[in-house]
C-alpha cells in the first residue's frame, strides 16, 4: 500500500519551503501554493528586503536537510554586537567561545530554498496562486480564480498553513468554536534603510551587528556580502521622537545628525530612503489550537508571530518543521493526535520566545549602553567560560543551543535573580572577577537546581 500523503503547503516563504523539503524527505508528495509571483522572475519590493539573523535552531533544521553550508555561503557571520554610544563604540561578543550568528538576506535565503524545492522531484511549486480558504470538513483548499475557471476545490491528505502572520488558513480556523486568538501591535514600528558600500567595502566592521541604542528607539545594521549594510530603525509611531515627527528631508537629516551621527555620515541616501520606504508594524500573534484534527496544521508566523528582537522568528519557524519531522520519524507516527500533541507542547515554547523577545527589546535599545548591564554581561561571560556546565548565558541558550525556549526562559529567570544579588555586592566593579564572586555564583546556581 502507498502510504505517501498528498500534502499541500500554503505559502512558499522560509517556513513553507522548509516544511516542503522535510515532507519530501519523508517520502510524501508535496504541492506548495504561493500567492506572489516566482521571486526568481520578479522584483523585491523596495524597503522590504530585510536581513535576518540565522542561528543554531535554524541551522540545525538546515543541517538535517543538508543545506546549512549552502545557507552559510550566502551569509555573513556576526560574532557580537558593536554598540555605538554617544561616547564611542564598544564590542560585546555574543559568546565566550567565538560563537556567531549569520546575517542573511531574507530574499536570497528564500530563493535558495525555492531552488531546492524546484529541484526536488516530490515537490511542485505553484506561484501566483492565492489561497482563499479551506474547507475543514473535506480538507480542501480554494484558490483565487478557481470558481471562475470552473475548477473544483483541491483535496489533500494534510494541509500546512505557512502563510505568515496574516494567515488565511488561521482566519478560517477561527470560525471553529473554541479557537483562541490574540494579536498585539507594538507602539513602535520599523523602517528599512541602508549604509552603502564604499568602493565595494563595508563602511563599518562587518563581523558584528551594529546597534545605536537610544532609550526609546534604536538603529541596527546587519552586514551584506556586497559591502553594504541593511539598517532597521525601530521607533515609536507617534510622539515627540517618532516616525510621525519626521516629514521632510531636513527633519530626517537633522534628527540622524543629532542622534546617530556616526551612522548619518555614511548614509548618503538617507532622506530619500526614509521618505520612500514604508514604516511597518511590529505584531505578535498567539493562537490555539494550531490546527484541525490531524489534517491541518499552522506553522511559523501563521501560528506564532513574534517581535524581532531576539532574532528568532524565522529560527523558531524552521525549528517547528524540524521538531515535527523528528516527531514523525518516531514509532507511533501515525497517531491520530500527532498534530494536536505537537502543537500543544510546541506552543509552550513559542509563547516563551515571544516573552523573551519582548524583554530583549528593552535590553537592546536601552541596557546595551548601560555600564551596569555591561559589567553584568562580562561576569556572565566569565562564568560561562570557567563553568560552562553550570552557566550558559540566556542569550546563548536561545541563540546557540536547541534547549527548549521555555526551559531557557526559566533558566534565565533563575540566573537573573542570582545576578541581581551579585550586582548589589559592595564594590562589584572592583571585585567582579574575584574568586569570592565566582564561588558565590556557583553556590547559588547549585542551590537553585
Ligand atoms: P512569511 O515569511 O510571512 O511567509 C509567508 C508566505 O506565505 C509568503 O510568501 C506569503 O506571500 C505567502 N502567503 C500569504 N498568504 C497567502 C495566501 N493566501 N495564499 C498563498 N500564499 C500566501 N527572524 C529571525 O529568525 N531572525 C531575525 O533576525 C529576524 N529579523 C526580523 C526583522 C524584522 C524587521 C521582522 C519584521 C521580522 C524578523 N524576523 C526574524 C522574523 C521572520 O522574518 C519571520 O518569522 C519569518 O519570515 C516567518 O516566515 P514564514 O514563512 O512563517 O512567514
Amino acid at each position: 500500500m502507498d502510504d505517501r500523503d498528498n500534502i499541500a503547503i500554503v505559502g512558499a516563504g522560509l517556513v513553507g519551503c522548509t516544511q516542503a523539503l522535510f515532507m519530501a524527505k519523508l517520502g510524501h508528495k508535496v504541492s506548495v501554493y504561493e500567492r506572489r509571483p516566482n521571486p526568481k522572475t520578479s522584483q523585491i519590493e523596495a524597503g522590504r528586503s530585510i536581513n535576518l539573523a540565522l542561528s543554531t535552531r535554524g541551522i540545525s533544521a538546515l543541517e538535517e536537510l543538508g543545506l546549512a553550508e549552502k545557507a552559510k555561503a550566502i551569509a555573513t557571520p556576526m560574532f557580537g554586537r558593536y554598540i555605538h554610544t554617544e561616547h564611542g563604540t564598544d564590542f560585546q561578543p555574543y559568546g565566550a567561545n567565538n560563537e556567531c550568528i549569520y546575517s542573511i538576506s531574507r530574499a536570497n535565503f528564500n530563493l535558495l530554498l525555492i531552488d531546492e524545492c524546484e529541484s526536488n522531484p516530490s515537490i511542485d511549486l505553484f506561484f501566483d496562486k492565492k489561497c482563499l480558504g479551506v474547507e475543514t470538513a473535506k480538507n480542501t483548499l480554494q484558490f483565487e480564480g478557481d470558481i471562475e475557471a470552473g475548477k473544483q476545490n483541491k483535496s489533500f491528505d494534510k494541509i500546512y498553513g505557512a502563510d505568515g502572520a496574516y494567515s488565511i488558513l488561521r482566519q478560517e480556523l477561527m470560525k471553529n468554536e473554541r479557537f483562541n486568538f490574540s494579536q498585539n501591535y507594538l507602539q513602535h514600528g520599523y523602517k528599512e534603510l541602508t549604509i552603502p558600500a564604499i568602493n565595494g567595502k563595508h563602511a563599518l566592521d562587518n563581523d558584528g551587528l551594529h546597534i545605536w541604542p537610544r532609550g526609546t528607539f534604536m538603529l541596527i545594521a546587519l552586514p551584506n556580502l556586497d559591502g553594504s549594510f541593511t539598517c532597521t530603525l525601530f521607533m515609536p509611531f507617534e510622539g515627540s521622537t517618532s516616525f510621525k515627527a519626521l516629514n521632510t528631508n531636513d527633519d530626517v537629516r537633522q534628527f540622524f545628525n543629532a542622534v546617530f551621527p556616526t551612522a548619518s555620515e555614511i548614509m548618503p541616501n538617507l532622506e530619500t530612503e526614509f521618505l520612500k520606504n514604508p514604516t511597518s508594524v511590529l505584531v505578535s500573534i498567539k493562537c490555539a489550537p494550531w490546527g484541525y484534527k490531524n489534517q491541518i496544521l499552522l506553522l511559523g508566523d501563521a501560528s506564532h508571530a513574534i517581535v524581532p528582537f531576539y532574532g528568532q522568528g524565522m529560527n523558531s519557524g524552521l525549528e517547528d518543521c524540524h521538531l515535527l519531522y523528528k516527531q514523525m520519524q518516531k514509532p507511533g507516527k501515525a497517531s491520530k493526535k500527532l498534530f494536536s500533541t505537537f502543537a500543544k507542547h510546541r506552543k509552550v515554547d513559542t509563547d516563551a520566545i515571544l516573552q523573551l523577545s519582548l524583554n530583549n527589546y528593552v535590553e537592546m535599545r536601552d541596557s546595551t549602553a548601560n555600564p551596569q548591564f555591561l559589567l553584568r554581561k562580562k561576569i556572565e561571560r566569565l562564568m560561562s567560560k570557567k563553568h560552562p556546565k553550570i552557566w550558559m548565558p540566556l542569550y546563548s541558550q536561545v541563540t546557540f543551543s536547541n534547549i527548549p525556549y521555555s526551559v531557557a526562559l526559566q533558566n534565565g529567570q533563575k540566573q537573573s535573580e542570582i545576578m541581581d544579588k551579585i550586582m548589589m555586592k559592595k564594590d562589584i566593579e572592583l571585585v567582579w572577577d574575584s574568586e569570592e564572586v565566582e564561588n558565590e555564583i556557583v553556590d547559588r546556581m547549585l542551590l537553585s537546581v
